[in-house]
């Protein structure tokens, strides 16, 4: 799955442009970058690849959520509907935002439930964040009609999902604005970066402006720029930003190879009747990052986790109890608790977090294991694996 899996010679060579002319910030100093301009080569690459008019690079997938977040003007007090099954950057960045967090049952997908949306609306919501988990869309057209209707702001949190398409077009690309995440264990790796994509001119130069302190970017002298706008330093080196270039690059023949990775091991595992696999909406758009499947009941899922394990197969995952991924096992949202006090609009209006039920997605997450698609797999060590999951599930 992960970029760093890949990390080899293209990375250095960019890198070492970089060094060369030892201009790490992306703007200005037009002399001496000698026409290196890592950041706006691959946003060029990437906006063009997720097939979105505009992209713009910043810090980290979180930073790309609070950039979305205030491009679109959500802040104190309006309530964003979020999922239950994500990494809790989302959940901090809607906080963060000055905005609260509602919960909405997931669906299969292991994704927001589109018909569950409408259960959890009030006067104050203003957008639907929906996150196209382990590497895969949500029923994204759905989502996309429902906040049409309802004239909600569609916020798409793309960070694992990089290279996933729904009927052809890039996940990120259905909302007002689509987040990704660089990081290190994500599809592509830039050590640390996020991006956000939009088709809205507007939105964009927000972002652009937001994630640099409202600069304007207007002419080449920083100091005689404008600042239409408050913002914040979101900003990406272009150290970071060189890898990125390189490593998307790389992308279709890491999709390929987990693809195909992936194939080997769901036929493998498709004769157990004791197994289903997670919906996919566009099995053909799958990146393909996670095979994620279901047992009947809580316990099996545990057992047969436990029994993976021991028989020496990595990269296993149950996110019910896992404290990065589901909302159950986060403590310091259960008691809000921030390094920062929170503001009187979030406390006020905030559910109380430690008391929420989310009855399906519970009994979907307890039937739920993840096994991790790795790159670096060589033709023995997936039959092998073939072997040991076949052995597990036969016991
Ligand atoms: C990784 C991730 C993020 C945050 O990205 P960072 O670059 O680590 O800040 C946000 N949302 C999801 C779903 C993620 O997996």
């Amino acid at each position: 799955m992960p970029g760093f899996e890949i990390f080899g010679e293209d990375e250095r060579r960019e890198v070492q442009d970089v060094l060369e002319t030892g201009v790490l910030f992306r703007y200005g100093f037009e002399q001496a970058r000698n026409g290196h301009f890592k950041a706006l080569t691959f946003e060029k690459n990437l906006g063009k690849y997720i097939g979105a008019e505009y992209c713009h690079l910043c810090s980290s997938g979180t930073a790309a959520l609070s950039i979305a977040l205030a491009s679109c003007g959500i802040g104190a007090g309006d309530e964003v509907v979020v999922p239950p099954f994500t990494f809790v950057a989302t959940i901090e960045a809607v906080l963060n935002a000055g905005a609260v967090p509602v919960f909405t049952e997931i669906d299969e997908t292991l994704c927001i439930d589109p018909d569950g949306i409408e259960n959890v609306l009030s006067p104050r919501t203003k957008a639907v964040l929906p996150v196209h988990m382990c590497g895969a869309m949500a029923r994204i057209d759905e989502i996309k009609s429902f906040c049409d209707r309802k004239g909600l702001a569609l916020i798409e949190d793309a960070c694992q999902s990089l290279g996933s398409t729904f009927n052809g077009k890039g996940l990120g690309t259905f909302g007002r604005m689509g987040c990704f995440s660089f990081d290190y264990v994500k599809t592509i790796t830039c050590g640390e970066g996020g991006a956000v994509v939009t088709d809205d001119k507007e939105l964009y130069l927000l972002a652009d402006q937001y994630s640099d302190h409202g600069h304007d970017h207007i002419g080449s002298d920083r100091g005689l720029e404008g600042h239409p706008i408050l913002g914040a330093n979101y900003r990406i080196s272009e150290l970071n930003a060189a890898i990125g270039v390189a490593q998307l690059g790389k992308l279709d023949s890491i999709l390929g190879t987990q693809r195909r990775n992936k194939t080997i091991l769901k036929e493998a595992m498709s004769g157990f009747s004791d197994i289903s696999f997670r919906t996919l909406p566009d099995e053909a758009g799958d990146s393909a990052t996670f095979l994620s499947f279901f047992l009947p009941k809580e316990e099996k899922a545990r057992n047969v986790l436990e029994a993976l394990g021991r028989a020496g197969v990595d990269g296993c995952f149950y996110w019910y109890a896992n404290n990065w991924h589901y909302y159950r096992q986060w403590e310091h949202l259960k008691k809000m608790t921030a390094a920062a006090r929170l503001p009187a609009e979030i406390l006020e209006h905030c559910p109380d977090y430690d008391k929420i039920e989310l009855p399906r997605s519970d009994q979907i997450m307890k039937r739920t294991i993840s096994m991790l698609i790795k790159l670096s797999w060589s033709d023995e060590q997936i039959q092998e694996r073939v072997e040991k999951i076949q052995d597990v599930l036969k016991g």
